[in-house]
């Protein structure tokens, strides 16, 4: 059987553009793939090993000065499945790598302050992925649907975070991906069901989770405006189906690995000689150093020639499938 791949990638299916409606979109759609869950997750252990190489490089570029940066804002109403990107998605790269931010409500200090401040203080540095488990958009969202401020505070919001976020791309060296994870009011009912039925979930259950899902036309509405309002070239949204939690996965470890792609970093080149340095570890050896030392790079060198060979290959075939 052929290997199964992306017949469209999620970086054209899922991008939230002009006439996005969220009162059609189906949940449970994949779209762009139709291998299946047992494709997919061999598929996306496939692109974690590209995505954790290309981190790699990201980072390593980051510590000779490249100074750009990468953030991943995750949306999504209660059992969206955010935590689950956390822990599949970004959990295949390199915790050195992950900048990982979560907004709850606001504490008293940074009530304080306004709205964006903790969210600035929360943006990754060069070479690693930001992760933002909600985000500024909470102010638009649940700070909207429950009264928190008057419209006349919050309206001017959508305004202000896309002009925020421009600064963010065009003077900042940012690279920002939004995605909202929608899930099915019947498959929110399966979840916060499943959480009250196991014991093992019951820490993620909160009492005020149904009051939110009572006002999901409110939602929808909010999450409808902000697509609507800030879903801009430099910061697009992309909405992504959750009722499959293995296709979210799937369409956002690939939204990433596509924007490292895009960064098309090779290795760093050292600033030292290195057949200065091999001869002045060389001269630090025993003879019976030389000789284990020797030995040990004889047994690696064609693993890890042959490695270097089909990352490259996965690499070039990334880029040109994009
Ligand atoms: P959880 O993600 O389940 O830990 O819940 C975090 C809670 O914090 C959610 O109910 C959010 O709506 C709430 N939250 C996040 N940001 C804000 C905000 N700016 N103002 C009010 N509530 C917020
Ligand atoms: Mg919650």
């Amino acid at each position: 059987m052929a290997k199964a791949k992306w017949s469209a990638l999620p970086t054209q299916t899922l991008r939230a553009g002009e006439g996005f409606s969220l009162a059609d979109f189906d949940a449970s759609a994949t779209p762009g793939w139709s291998a299946g869950k047992a494709a997919a997750e061999k598929f996306m252990a496939a692109r974690g090993e590209l995505l954790s190489e290309l981190q790699e490089r990201f980072f390593a570029n980051a510590k000779e000065g490249d100074p750009r940066k990468l953030l991943l804002v995750v949306q999504g109403l209660d059992t969206a499945g955010k935590g689950g990107i956390a822990r599949h998605v970004l959990g295949m790269v390199d915790p050195q790598g992950v900048q990982l931010a979560s907004f709850g409500v606001p504490t008293e200090e940074e009530r304080a302050h306004h709205y964006l401040w903790r969210i600035e203080r929360a943006l990754p540095t060069p070479g690693k992925i930001g992760l933002f488990d909600r985000s500024h958009y909470e102010d638009v969202l649940v700070v909207r649907v429950e009264n928190l401020v008057p419209q006349d505070v919050w309206e001017p919001r959508y305004e202000e975070i896309n002009a925020w976020e421009r600064n963010l791309v065009e003077n900042e060296n940012f690279t920002i991906i939004k995605v909202a994870l929608m899930p099915s009011h019947a498959e929110q009912s399966v979840r916060l069901a499943e959480r009250l039925a196991r014991r093992d979930k019951w820490w993620k259950y909160n009492p005020s989770d149904v009051d939110t899902r009572e006002k999901w036309p409110d939602y929808l509405e909010a999450y409808q405006a902000v697509l609507d309002r800030t879903s801009t070239d430099v910061a697009p949204w992309y909405v992504v189906p959750a009722d499959h939690k293995w296709y979210a996965r799937l369409a956002v470890t690939e939204l990433l690995t596509q924007a490292l792609i895009g960064f098309e970093q090779e290795w760093p080149v050292p600033e030292w000689d290195l057949t200065t340095e091999k001869k002045r570890l060389r001269s630090t050896m025993t003879k019976e150093e030389r000789k284990a030392t020797q030995a040990a790079l004889d047994g690696t060198k064609k693993k890890v020639k042959g490695a270097i060979a089909d990352f490259e290959k996965a690499v070039a075939k990334a880029v040109k499938g994009r």
